[in-house]
């Protein structure tokens, strides 16, 4: 990254459009552009500008009789007087302005120290906002206010589309609009970044046309024609960056680890207790032809929870080793860095026993390498890792430390990939003299236009089987309120499970113990142990603290019960996971340090508590957690949201389809797509604004191939001086948040 953006050109001469607002504005209201600046960091025209509305609205006339509470309506109205007066029931002013219509009168309030009143004058206004009850009377709450000017067509102007700003109380959104009105000219001096070509290709506005017309249309097509130009905008400087980095990932040269027929891989196969799926067999082998060339293969591997990818990356890490280099896999947590050094150690046996009297004759070592390790062991896996005596090293974010260095690092698997930044993944690739091949995992299904934009850098492969034997995982709702008797029976049902010989997880939301510490701020910085994502900031529900004991001494008395959560010592984790591996533990609460990976064969059974308390992807990593043994499983979702909430409805769905790919998609559509990006947006530096991964599908499509064919052409964007200063600036603003984060 650090390259590419030095290489590229910065914007030349400043645009007239970084005008500053304090002078543009200052003989209309230089406390306007204060606020601008104070309230949402916006300095310069430009800024203004690029500040887009979140949403418009269609003014549709109402007559004042007609209104209800709670509407958003426009109306044209005479306001007839208007006057500064103190808040009668708490501190404060504000100023109140009476409005008539030939149906009825209003009361519009703004509550603000500032006497509004003089710059109400009387007359016929434009006024939008939304209908609160104060007492037994109508009134309007700071509602935006527009003066009609002597010729204006009352009914036209209400039927204009009013833009809505996403601002600060202290600034309504029709004073941003009343900004942008003043500057909005400005608009056709902004650099346009797309060639004429590709505007005339995919029919998109020009730059300045798409910027008013998005701020200020005349009708919806005219917003909707200037919001897929400009989200078209987005997604090609994302689509270009991302060229660009695939483009200097594949001009690195990478030592070829072509597969030998004879080593530690053929010994492996040979030895499987299981034959491997064809999915898992073609993903090897398209592995095994990409670690054989000299380009750094750079792939990511999608399966479904319980599709066997652990087996898939495994085998490449043994082709890896015996093409002489060693290999890394990297996990989210602790737990999961144990879970998977236990697999692989219990898979290779013998060959993976290096140094030890039963070593079979090939045979390599494998070392852990975690943060809550004792020096002791830290010190030899450290040693093992950098002589080249563990062929294999598995570790968290321990592995990506300064100090930890290998003898010849040829493969880097990253598991479950979401908690994983674009940074990170680099970190650990700049550990070899070359760059080693890389591979990441997910289990959670993405979106096609979600790789694309988030992984863009990243080939993607999909892994659909799930191993034969494997029953679906049977999913209810609970309603605790409704139902009570069904929850009774659910703890019925985890006896039987238990007797039967199975396990259960009973998952909480919450950490708990009521000491304060929920909140993650109170959390001892930089803890090695504390998994992340542990616990739901904010949340309330069920903590296993608690549940425990309400478990052990009231419906699951007698059985063997364990606490799992982030604040457990390693130590404790680790024996705890083993016990319930070992069977030794019949019924595990944890928290969602279970999402991912963990794979006890005889857990059957997952009770989810407060499950609305979860999105839908984590619900669906969850229930992986069980039925992983070829035993019919079943997963309850334990709730107290009403029957018609759109909580209970997203339950009802994770409910109703095992399709991961559905449920990634249903996700998608519930969350903003700043948090998907790993970014919220903000300011007016959010250049995602407007694009919209599920709904922009297609134009994410085009932008990609344009920006193929862009960079193809033309790989420093020498030709293409307003893209690359915007895409410079872009990256400047946001490189540690928006891709690294992603
Ligand atoms: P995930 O893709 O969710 O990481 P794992 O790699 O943990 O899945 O595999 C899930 C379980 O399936 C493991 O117990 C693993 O040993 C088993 N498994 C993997 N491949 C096969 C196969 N081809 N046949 C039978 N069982 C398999
Ligand atoms: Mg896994």
């Amino acid at each position: 990254v650090t390259a590419s953006r030095a290489a590229l050109p910065r914007r030349a001469a400043p645009a007239p459009s970084t005008d500053p607002l304090q002078r543009r504005l200052a003989g209309v209201s230089g406390k306007l552009a204060g606020k601008l600046r104070d309230l949402l960091g916006l300095e310069t025209v430009e800024d203004l500008l690029r500040y887009y509305p979140r949403s418009h609205i269609a003014a549709e006339p109402t007559p004042i009789k007609g209104l209800d509470v709670g509407q958003v309506v426009t109306f044209v109205g005479e306001i007839t007087e208007a006057r500064h007066e103190r808040n009668k029931t708490r501190p404060g002013s504000r100023t109140v302005a009476t409005v008539v219509d030939p149906t009825g009168r209003l009361t519009l309030t703004w509550f603000s120290a500032k006497d509004w009143s003089r710059q109400v004058r009387a007359g016929r206004y434009l006024i939008f906002g939304r209908v609160t009850r104060f007492g037994s009377r109508l009134e309007m709450t700071s509602p935006q206010i527009e003066l009609l000017k002597a010729g204006d067509d009352p009914a036209a102007a209400v039927r204009r589309l009013i833009p809505v700003y996403r601002t600060k109380e202290k600034l309504p959104s029709w004073e941003i609009k009343r900004a942008v009105e003043l500057v909005v000219d400005d608009a056709e001096k902004l650099p346009e970044l797309l060639p004429a070509g590709v505007r005339a290709e995919h029919g998109l506005l020009p730059i300045g046309a798409a910027v008013r017309g998005y701020h200020l249309p005349r009708d919806w097509a005219e917003r909707d024609a200037a919001r897929r130009r400009l989200a078209f905008d987005e997604a090609l400087l994302l689509q270009v960056e991302l060229a660009r980095r695939r483009r200097s990932a594949a001009a690195q040269p990478a030592q070829p680890r072509p597969r030998r027929p004879d080593g530690l891989l053929a010994a492996f196969d040979a030895q499987l207790p299981f034959p491997l799926t064809a999915g898992q067999l073609a993903v090897g082998e398209e592995l095994f032809a990409e670690l054989a060339r000299d380009r750094p293969m750079h792939r990511l591997l999608q399966g479904e929870v319980g599709s066997g990818k652990t087996v898939v990356a495994l085998r490449a890490m043994l082709a890896a080793v015996d093409a002489g280099g060693q290999a890394a896999l990297l996990a989210p947590t602790d737990v999961l860095a144990h879970q998977h050094s236990r697999t692989i150690a219990a898979l290779l046996g013998p060959l993976g026993r290096a140094g030890q009297l039963d070593a079979a004759d090939q045979a390599t070592a494998v070392a852990l390498l975690t943060g809550s390790l004792g020096a002791a062991a830290r010190r030899s896996a450290l040693q093992a890792a950098l002589d080249g005596t563990a062929g294999i090293v598995i570790g968290t974010h321990a592995l990506l430390e300064e100090g930890v260095r290998f003898a010849d690092l040829g493969l880097v698997v990253v598991d479950e990939q979401h908690r994983f930044g674009v940074e990170q993944r680099d970190a650990l690739r700049s550990k070899g003299d070359r760059p080693p091949h890389l591979l990441v995992m997910t289990a959670t299904p993405i979106p096609r236009t979600v790789a694309m934009t988030v992984f863009g850098d990243l080939e993607t492969t999909t892994l659909t089987e799930i191993p034969g034997g494997r029953a679906p995982v049977t999913t209810s709702v609970v309603p605790r309120r409704d139902k009570p008797h069904w929850l009774d029976r659910a703890w019925q049902r985890v006896r039987e499970e238990v007797a039967a010989g199975h396990q259960v997880f009973v998952v909480c939301p919450r950490i708990g113990g009521g000491d304060g510490a929920e909140d993650p701020a109170d959390a001892p910085p930089d803890d090695p142990d504390l998994e992340p994502d542990d616990q739901l900031p904010g949340s309330t529900g069920a903590g296993v603290l608690e549940t425990l004991p309400l478990l052990r001494d009231g419906p699951l008395t007698g059985l063997r019960l364990a606490a799992l959560h982030g604040r457990l010592p390693a130590e404790t984790k680790d024996d705890v996971m083993t016990g319930f591996a070992a069977g030794r533990i019949d019924v595990l609460v944890a928290t969602t340090v279970v999402e991912v990976g963990v794979d006890v064969p005889r857990a059957t059974c997952m009770i989810i508590l407060d499950a609305d308390r979860f999105g839908v992807s984590q619900l669906h990593q969850l229930r992986g957690r069980v039925g992983r043994g070829g035993d019919p499983a079943l997963c309850l979702l334990v709730t107290d949201a009403p029957a018609d909430s759109p909580a209970r409805a997203r339950l009802d769905a994770v409910a109703g389809t095992t399709d991961g790919f559905e449920l990634a998609r249903l996700d998608l559509e519930q969350r903003r797509e700043g948090d998907v990006l790993g970014t919220r947006q903000s300011g007016p530096q959010g250049r995602l604004q407007l694009l919209e991964l599920l709904r922009d599908e297609q134009l994410i499509l085009a932008a990609r191939r344009v920006a193929g064919r862009l960079v193809a052409d033309d790989p420093e964007l020498t030709r293409h001086p307003e893209l690359a200063a915007a895409l410079a600036e872009a990256l400047a603003e946001r490189d540690a948040e928006f891709l690294e984060k992603a």
